[in-house]
């Protein structure tokens, strides 16, 4: 920075030559008239453009005489300078009043020295910084005021920040000035050469010049691969067919790519590719001919059946046609065989090695060919692939079966059918089939049995299902026509059916089952006492759902209800704080909830399922249900009053006000109570900071159960393309994609709390848009570690954030790994984002959990007491004020608390 002459405002400050420790010589302003009263010296820069940038830094340079060390000047001599700022769009002012100046701060030295004597080293240098933001003309002026200080000022430095121009997933991102104080910047990436947008690329430059959250991505265009930031040609031998494609790959088999950039690779001559066929494919050729062709005769009709070809070509899409020529006369002259022969299941384009063919003419003489083919086929010049069988067909007969009848029923499952043989058969009977199928359903599933008898018993039925028997007799000219039909309907037990037929009427009883219905509480039962631990029972298992609530919550009488005042507002209604005679006990402090009135049906309900919920759980941090009212209006759900209200709140409201331990210690408390609602087999799907109520005593506990609370409560639920709403920003994406909701995906969640913790109620993935939130974790990227942050921690949350489900820890472990970190806190100092250690030391305590404490100081008779009330950290019992009824135990316990505090953990007890 170009500093104006001094001269212009006739103050004291002069340009004076020093020699710096190396002896080389510098420049600096100087100004000392600390003998003199009412100094008021001006000293100003040029016009400095800010380049676009709305936040920029100082840096001066300066050393300051201690007043102490010069004789004769007390009362004039001052110690510190301040320094200004004026934004203007002129570049050229030659004049500025004091008064339009901004003061940027008063400026002291951290140092100050007593000897002018640069030769002897003693001249301290200080160096201070300070930013002014929000700037929008085209620059500024800077503007330093002595009021009768010893000053040298040796440098001024003006900066800004910018995130450096970089290239990330081969878009790059321009060289990119921050912006305010908080604000992320948006930038948008160019596709480096030869590649194009796959998803649009953007970054974020965050304020201290970092990228943030890469979200989209270039991808190399085809005949071009990535290589370390750019895209470069495919070489020769090798292609790639997509952009999508990451690398370049070598030709497939039967082809060739002579030069470089090959987006396909081309057929050796004689070898062909389809049009569908992938460009990763081999090329192929047509097949060779089918072999071993055989025919069977049955009167007029004729099946063949032949091997498939030796060489397919290289393909798997084989299939076969027909052509038929019906020869006759003594020359055997052939001719096409016309449109009343037919072919099952079809003449061209068969997939299967046979086929049968019908209504040809008795006591001729057919050639049939049978070519086969593949996808390549028609582009190949030369036919390959055909084989040639004669068939001569027989006389006919007569074999038609009539009369199947219903002969007896031998259990639930089985019928016994009979049939008369064939009037006139063409020759001895060799055997009967009988096909039976479910009615209309014949295309995807029928049954063939044969017997050589006239009578079969078919089993294994279903019940309640109607079955069609078909039966034919076959002689050694083949199979007749198919006689008699019949159609049963089974039939549930203890219902006769009578069911018509063309052939026949019969009965037909069948012992099917009901399905029981079940006994609500035998259900139950059988869900609390399944495999030993007790499971979360669905309110939607009951068929009445007041029966839940009565099962699971406790009625309450409205006149022991007094309420105080109204502290939020819930879905159905308001909030409101109070109190609640327990008989026999004394009054307690709760929470409200009442639905408001002119509430539908399916409103009440859904309002009372978080109640049949939360009756169901009892642990220390799960908020604790009294009970409901709900024989008078309006209905109200009671629960345990939380002091602290929700988490995110209170975070956000004692910003910065804990310890690491006092914030892990709260972590503990949720991952406990999610521990215990996953043992329950019981799903949060919401669990969030502002799904956490804190009480007096700083314990967390887990809230918000009710059925409808993700749909329609949470302000933070979003719609998504599958319909249904779901909290973006706290869900894991398989619970997103595919509704994938499990104690995994609750455990995602858990990790998001985590760092809605340590950053004391920051909104996660800050103000990025739901759509990029969900770009960007598909593209693995993951929250950073919040300021002052411990490793361990972070490590923590991003194991919460693995993609695969299972390989996410287990509430179990998180508990686990968390209580080991409140026993050895020396783990927690090393930080995320920062080498230095800059909270004050943790203590450490000599004792690692509350019960141990508690034996320590002999009053282990209370551990009882503690863990029921929450108490299940040290940290927490530094909060402490709780039912210790004898003096001199409170005195002990309290006396231990103090010399925990004096520590140092912050405490208010
Ligand atoms: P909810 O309908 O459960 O989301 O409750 C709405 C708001 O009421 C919450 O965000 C809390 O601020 C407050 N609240 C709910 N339950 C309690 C409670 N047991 N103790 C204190 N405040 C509560």
């Amino acid at each position: 920075v170009k500093i104006t002459h001094p001269s212009l405002y006739h103050s004291q400050w002069e340009e004076i030559s020093v020699m710096d420790e190396r002896n080389t010589p510098m420049r600096t302003y100087q100004v000392c008239s600390v003998m003199e009263a009412n100094q008021n010296n001006w000293l100003r820069t040029r016009h400095i453009s800010r380049e676009g940038a709305q936040r920029v830094y100082i840096e001066i340079k300066f050393t300051l005489r201690d007043c102490n060390s010069l004789p004769g000047v007390s009362g004039t001599c001052k110690e510190t300078f301040n320094m200004y700022y004026y934004e203007s769009n002129n570049a050229n002012l030659w004049f500025i009043k004091e008064s339009q100046y901004v003061k940027i701060d008063t400026i002291a030295a951290d140092e100050s020295f007593t000897q002018v004597d640069v030769g002897d080293r003693v001249l301290k240098l200080n160096t201070e910084v300070r930013d002014i933001s929000n700037l929008s003309k085209k620059g500024f002026y800077l503007a330093f005021q002595d009021l009768g200080a010893c000053i040298a000022l040796v440098s001024v430095r003006v900066f800004y920040k910018k995130c450096p121009l970089t290239v990330r997933n081969l878009a790059q991102f321009p060289d990119t000035i921050t912006g305010g104080e908080t604000a992320l910047v948006e930038v948008h990436g160019v596709c480096v050469n030869a590649s194009e947008e796959f998803e649009p690329p953007k970054m974020y430059c965050s304020a201290d010049g970092g990228w943030l959250v890469p979200i989209g991505r270039c991808v190399c265009k085809p005949g071009f691969e990535e290589n370390k930031d750019i895209c470069q040609p495919c070489r020769p031998g090798t292609y790639k067919a997509s952009a999508t494609d990451a690398y370049c790959t070598k030709c497939p088999p039967h082809s060739s790519s002579p030069h470089e950039q090959a987006m396909e690779c081309i057929c050796e001559k004689g070898f062909y590719r389809a049009e569908t066929d992938p460009r990763s494919m081999a090329c192929t050729r047509p097949p060779s001919a089918p072999e071993n062709p055989i025919s069977s005769v049955n009167e007029t009709c004729v099946t063949l059946e032949w091997s498939p070809p030796r060489d397919t070509g290289g393909r798997g899409d084989i299939t076969y046609s027909l052509h038929c020529r019906k020869c006759s006369g003594e020359g055997k002259k052939c001719a096409p065989c016309g449109s009343s022969v037919h072919f099952v299941p079809r003449q061209f384009g068969l997939s299967s090695a046979s086929v049968l063919i019908t209504d040809l003419q008795p006591d001729s003489n057919y050639t049939f060919t049978i070519e086969s083919q593949n996808g390549v086929s028609d582009l190949s010049p030369t036919l390959r692939g055909t084989v040639v069988i004669n068939v001569t067909t027989s006389q006919t007969g007569e074999n038609q079966v009539s009369h199947v009848v219903l002969k007896e029923r031998r259990s639930k499952d089985s019928v016994t059918l009979a049939w008369q043989g064939p009037e006139r058969p063409n020759g001895a009977i060799v055997e009967y089939e009988v096909i039976y199928y479910e009615k209309n359903q014949r295309e995807q599933n029928y049954t063939v049995l044969k017997t050589r008898s006239n009578m079969m018993t078919v089993d294994g039925l279903k019940p309640g299902t109607t079955y069609v028997f078909r039966v034919r007799a076959r002689t050694d000219g083949g199979y007749g026509t198919y006689g008699g039909e019949i159609e049963l309907e089974t039939s549930h037990e203890g219902k006769k059916k009578i069911v018509e037929n063309a052939t026949t009427h019969f009965c037909f009883r069948h012992c099917g089952y009901i399905k029981a219905k079940q006994d609500p509480d035998e259900e139950k039962m059988q869900f609390q006492h399944g495999r030993g631990s007790r499971t979360y029972i669905h309110p939607h298992t009951y068929e009445d759902p007041n029966q839940a609530v009565r099962d699971f919550a406790k009625e309450i009488d409205a006149s022991n209800i007094r309420i105080e005042r109204v502290i939020g507002a819930g879905e159905f209604g308001e909030v409101c704080s109070g109190r609640l005679r327990v008989q026999g006990k004394r009054e307690i402090y709760v929470a409200i909830k009442s639905l408001k009135a002119g509430y539908s049906d399916k409103q009440r309900r859904d309002f009372l399922s978080e109640a049949s919920i939360m009756g169901q759980f009892d642990h220390p941090n799960i908020i604790r249900l009294e009970g409901v009212v709900t024989k008078c209006k309006p209905v109200m759900i009671i629960t345990e009053f939380m002091e602290n209200g929700s988490l995110d709140t209170f975070l956000k409201k004692h910003d910065g006000q804990f310890t690491v331990i006092q914030l892990v210690g709260m972590l503990r408390g949720v991952a406990s109570g999610m521990k215990y609602l996953s043992d329950m087999s019981y799903v949060h799907r919401d669990l969030a900071a502002r799904n956490i109520l804190v009480n007096s005593n700083l314990v967390c506990k887990v809230s918000d159960f009710g059925l409808s609370r993700v749909l329609e409560d949470d302000p933070e639920a979003a719609y998504t393309t599958r319909g249904g709403k779901i909290p973006i920003r706290w869900t894991a994406p398989e619970a997103i994609a595919y509704r994938k909701f499990t104690s995994a995906s609750d455990v995602w969640s858990y990790g998001i709390v985590m760092w809605e913790v340590i950053s004391y109620g920051e909104r996660p993935y800050w103000e990025m848009s739901n759509q990029d939130v969900i770009k960007a974790i598909d593209e693995g990227y993951r929250l950073p570690a919040p300021m002052d942050c411990p490793v361990v921690l972070h490590q923590l949350m991003l194991d919460c954030w693995e993609k695969g489900r299972s390989d996410r820890p287990k509430f179990g472990q998180i508990v686990t790994i968390l209580d080991k970190l409140i026993r050895n806190p020396a783990s927690l100092r090393e930080l995320a984002n920062s080498s230095a250690w800059s909270d004050p030391p943790t203590p450490e305590f000599s004792v690692s959990t509350v019960d141990d404490w508690l034996d320590t100081i002999k009053m282990g008779q209370y551990k009882e007491n503690f863990s029921s009330a929450g108490y299940v950290s040290l940290d927490s019992i530094l909060y402490i004020s709780m039912g210790v009824t004898l003096a001199g135990h409170q005195k002990k316990i309290l006396s231990s608390v103090q010399s925990l505090q004096t520590q140092g953990t912050h405490v208010q007890v």
